[in-house]
């Protein structure tokens, strides 16, 4: 279908030379700039036409991938009862970041932050036999966090765009086959955004639920902290498991050292002249059960209070008040000499370190040569670091690579967290009734599209891949009188014809303010027309992306803009950078 050219003359795109006080990262500033979008409050955005049509090309890749296999596409209310909150226990558990409200009756409701208690509830009643299974519902709608910090425009905001799936299965492969499926519709998806992202082994944190996947793209902006290695094994340091190397100081007997104000590892390191590595760090804390625990790590590595939380049954840290009530010493703590009924547990790489250096448990004094088994123990081991780079990977045991990540989107499988808590319930093959095992994807729309021009931009802005640009080509006429602007609109009208989108800047600006516009919003091709050009029979193409420009002969110009697009339709994805015109 051909659509009509868009003139800029006409087009609501209030460009900005300056970048708005609060815009930190690259997309906040440039969608602002490129008018693209307008700020309405902290977090909340107006989407203008160009930047409205970037989301609506991302939900239309989401939409393809999701009807590809098999999901169906739904529309649930944003506005939600909080009865179902209450029946899975989220109305409290929720905390701060779920916005409440209630109406006139005084009855309570939420904006929905995410749909498992909704969807839940739908199907409880209706779905009811094994023969119907498996189900994949899907919505592409607003959502509504109230989050702590709204920040980085669409990367972080308190309403944005999700895609959200749910799947209902009778067995747990037949949530592994969709989950299967998912993942690699997210990869799709990340893909014919023009994405580099990489799936990473992900903490199921508030949603529960035992198997996830984060899909991140990388980018320095992003707020995830990944490791990843050229086998292709990637994790976000909340998640992923940590094998790293401590090493060895010094094994000849238990040797009490005077290390006077001596508090962080750092310090220890410096004063004794041994790499971090070769010292312990200790962490005191409680678990749910009040128990009083205290973690070893490696001196050169964090502890993960995910883990902690998970090896000890819940890990608080224990306040300063508290561990002077244990006789506890705040950067001298050590295995030896612990309070009676402490549990110990240490992160399983320290095993290997017969002899450690270590606090003394006793202000201003450390321990070199501590060794387990002689001079204290440890009740288990456990896998409690946060894994780094240089770590080894799990996978191939080659050390891995550090790089920062921008969620776009996650895969989980909940199991029956909500079917079991609101009784949704299906009769199974066997006649028995049972709970649905359920799976959760979402993808974060706008957030992907802020994810897009964070790794699609410089200096002069924007560089749409040619699957989300609001319009391929720019046909920029330098002049309104003359042959120029009728060449110009020709032309325009001929590339729209063979089923590109097209904007033609028929504004009376100067060429200079025109081609400034063009790069910051960013039309991956742009078309020049002047004078000059048209006496010699030529016009100028100029691909935003590499920056490339070519004098192109009028006459062969129209035929090789449809080679390109033959070439992009067929190309995996549906689309191309179209670098192709450059290389013929
Ligand atoms: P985050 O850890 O970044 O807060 P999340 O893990 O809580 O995100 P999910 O519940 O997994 O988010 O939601 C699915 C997707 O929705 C995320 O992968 C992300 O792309 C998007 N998303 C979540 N929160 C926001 C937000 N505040 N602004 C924009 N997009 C968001
Ligand atoms: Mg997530």
């Amino acid at each position: 279908m051909t659509s009509p050219v868009l003139r800029m003359s006409k087009l609501y795109a209030p460009t900005l030379k300056e970048s708005p006080n609060d815009a930190e990262i690259a997309s906040h500033k440039l969608l602002l700039r490129a008018g693209m979008m307008r700020k309405t409050a902290s977090g909340v955005y107006t989407f203008l036409p160009l930047g409205y049509k970037v989301l609506a090309k991302v939900e239309s890749i989401v939409r393809e991938e999701m009807d590809a296999i098999g999901a169906q596409e739904i529309m649930m209310p944003a506005l939600q009862p909080a009865e179902l909150w209450h029946e899975s226990g989220r109305w409290n558990d929720y905390g701060p970041e779920l916005m409440r409200l209630s109406d006139r009756h005084d009855h309570d409701f939420c904006l929905g932050p995410t749909h498992e208690e909704l969807i839940t509830s739908l199907v409880r009643n209706e779905l009811r036999s094994y023969k119907q299974l498996p189900l994949s519902l899907y919505q592409i709608q607003v959502k509504f966090r109230d989050e702590i910090r709204p920040r980085f425009g669409l990367l972080r905001s308190r309403e944005f765009i999700m895609k959200d799936a749910y799947s209902f299965h009778a067995t747990q492969e037949s949530l592994q086959e969709t989950y299967d499926d998912m993942s690699r519709a997210y990869g799709n998806i990340c893909e014919r955004c023009g994405l580099d992202y990489r799936p990473v082994e992900a903490d199921s944190g508030q949603i529960g639920g035992k198997v996830t996947t984060e899909f991140m793209a990388l980018a320095p902006a992003g707020e995830a902290e990944l490791v990843h290695c050229s086998c292709g094994y990637a994790a976000n340091t909340e998640a992923g498991e940590c094998i790293c190397h401590p090493t060895l100081y010094k094994n000849d007997g238990l040797e009490k050292i005077a290390t006077p104000g001596i508090h962080t590892i750092e310090e220890l390191a410096e004063f004794l002249g041994i790499p971090e590595s070769s010292t312990v760090k200790a962490l005191s804390g409680k678990n749910d059960e009040g128990k009083l625990i205290v973690m070893f790590v490696p001196g050169d590595h964090e502890l993960n209070e995910i883990k902690a939380a998970r090896a000890a049954g819940g890990f608080e840290l224990l306040t300063d008040d508290e561990m002077e009530g244990y006789g506890l010493h705040k950067g001298s703590m050590g295995p030896v000499g612990l309070p009676e009924g402490a549990h110990v547990i240490a992160d399983r790489s320290l095993e290997s370190v017969p002899a450690w250096v270590v606090g003394a448990n006793e202000e201003g004094y450390h321990y070199v040569g501590a060794a387990i088994g002689r001079d204290f123990t440890v009740d288990e081991w456990a896998d409690l670091s946060v894994v780094k780079p240089g770590d080894s990977c799990p996978v191939c045991g080659l050390p891995l690579q550090g790089a920062r990540g921008i969620e776009v989107s996650q895969v989980f499988q909940l199991g029956t967290k909500y079917s079991e808590s609101m009784g949704a319930t299906f009769m199974d093959e066997d006649g028995k009734e049972k709970p649905f095992i359920m799976g959760c994807y979402g993808v974060g729309v706008s957030r992907t599209v802020a994810a897009i021009v964070e790794q699609h931009s410089d200096d002069a802005g924007i560089a749409w891949p040619m699957s989300v640009a609001p319009a391929h080509v720019c046909v920029i006429p330098l002049a309104l009188n003359g042959d120029v602007l009728p060449v110009a609109e020709k032309i325009a009208a001929q590339l729209a014809d063979l089923g590109f989108e097209v904007v033609i800047d028929d504004r009376k600006e100067r060429p200079g303010v025109k081609f400034a516009d063009a790069d910051l919003i960013g039309w991956p091709v742009q078309v020049i027309i002047g004078q000059r050009g048209l006496d010699n029979g030529t016009i100028e193409v100029k691909l935003r992306r590499t920056g490339d420009k070519r004098d192109v002969p009028m006459a062969t110009f129209v035929e090789m803009m449809s080679f390109a697009r033959r070439q992009a339709k067929a190309s995996k994805a549906g689309y191309g950078t179209f670098d192709i015109l450059f290389d013929r």
